[in-house]
């Protein structure tokens, strides 16, 4: 039977204003969930430790915590598992990482709450109601399918680095609700979406990390999402008071045009008077060969270069 030590995150405001560690020893069969684990331990061990759960069927989403490091469910994550990947038989459990903790392996949840209500996650649809319902073809919810499969769990936050970096991030998660419905042909508010979620600390302050890609339990791929929100922005033509969306275009318009990424472009076109001041560092970096040709280069596969373009505008 094997035996595994767990180091748990421990944090009572009732006993101690410091949070601590503490490790208790586990012998238990091979199949065992780090979820089942902890509420061995609560029942078995010590009646004080508290982690949040519902479902333990990777549903309801409450159980994400960090497993040596990682944001996982801990209901869909075995023991064994965590073992044979890190070689050791001690198993770190943390809260989710970017929330401040209430007890234990419980965070306070309010933040993403807040977050989630304020991209509008609701159908908002136009004129008046039909006498039955709106029926949508498969093809049109496919565009959603993957976001509907969100659980809320805030896996992604936890790793999220613009989150970290800016607490009014609104954040992967969110958005990812906010296509869901942006991307709903029965919604009437494409463009106050849009133009809603390019604001101050949007879509444009995403940093591409793609931690919320790796580690959503679901595979809905917030960080896609968010691509095509940017996606609906320009199309909306909503985009141009950001630098972070002119950024996003530059590379468009420089894909399109030349066939490749034309680096020189891209910081007079993201930030014109920051250009103007670069300019004679550019110019230096030119004369040294150290910045690549303003001169647009042209790619013989030109079709490759236009499948690629079509391929962008049919996933928007
Ligand atoms: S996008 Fe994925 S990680 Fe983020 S809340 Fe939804 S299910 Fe969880
Ligand atoms: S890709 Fe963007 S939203 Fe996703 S974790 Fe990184 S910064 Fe956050």
């Amino acid at each position: 039977m094997p035996q595994t030590t767990f180091d748990i995150f421990r944090y009572q405001p009732d006993f101690a204003d410091e949070s601590y560690r503490q490790s208790y020893a586990l012998d238990h069969e091979p199949e065992l969930t780090i979820l089942d684990a902890v509420l061995r331990l609560q029942n078995e061990q010590d009646g004080t430790l508290a982690v949040r759960y519902s479902c333990r069927s990777a549903i309801c989403g409450s159980c994400a915590c960090r497993v040596n490091g990682k944001t996982v469910l801990a209901c869909m994550t075995q023991v064994e598992d965590v073992k044979k990947e890190f070689g050791s038989d001690t198993v770190q459990v943390d809260p989710i990482g970017n929330f401040a903790p209430i007890k234990d392996l419980v965070v306070d949840m309010d933040p993403f709450w807040e977050k989630f209500k304020s991209v509008k996650p609701f159908l908002v649809p136009d004129g008046p109601a039909p006498e039955k319902e709106r029926i949508v073809s498969k093809e049109a919810m496919q565009k959603i399918y993957n976001e509907s499969k969100c659980i809320l769990c805030a896996a992604c936050y936890s790793e999220c680095n613009s989150f970290a970096a800016d607490e009014e991030f609104v954040g992967p998660a969110a958005f990812v609700w906010g296509y869901r419905f942006a991307g709903d042909e029965r919604d009437g508010q494409r463009k106050a979406r849009a133009k809603l979620y390019s604001g101050q600390h949007g879509v444009w302050d995403c940093t591409r990390c793609m931690y919320c890609n790796e580690r959503c339990p679901k595979g809905v791929d917030p960080r896609d999402a968010i691509e095509k929100l940017g996606g609906i922005a320009f199309n909306e033509g909503i985009s141009w008071a950001d630098s972070g969306a002119r950024h996003a275009k530059a590379f468009l318009i420089s894909v399109r045009t030349g066939g490749k990424l034309n680096e020189t472009l891209l910081v007079p076109f993201t930030a014109p008077i920051q250009s103007q001041m670069d300019m004679p560092f550019a110019l230096r970096m030119l004369r040294k060969g150290k910045a690549p040709s303003p001169i647009p280069h042209r790619v013989k596969k030109r079709s490759e270069v236009n499948k690629l373009m079509k391929n962008v505008k049919e996933t928007i």
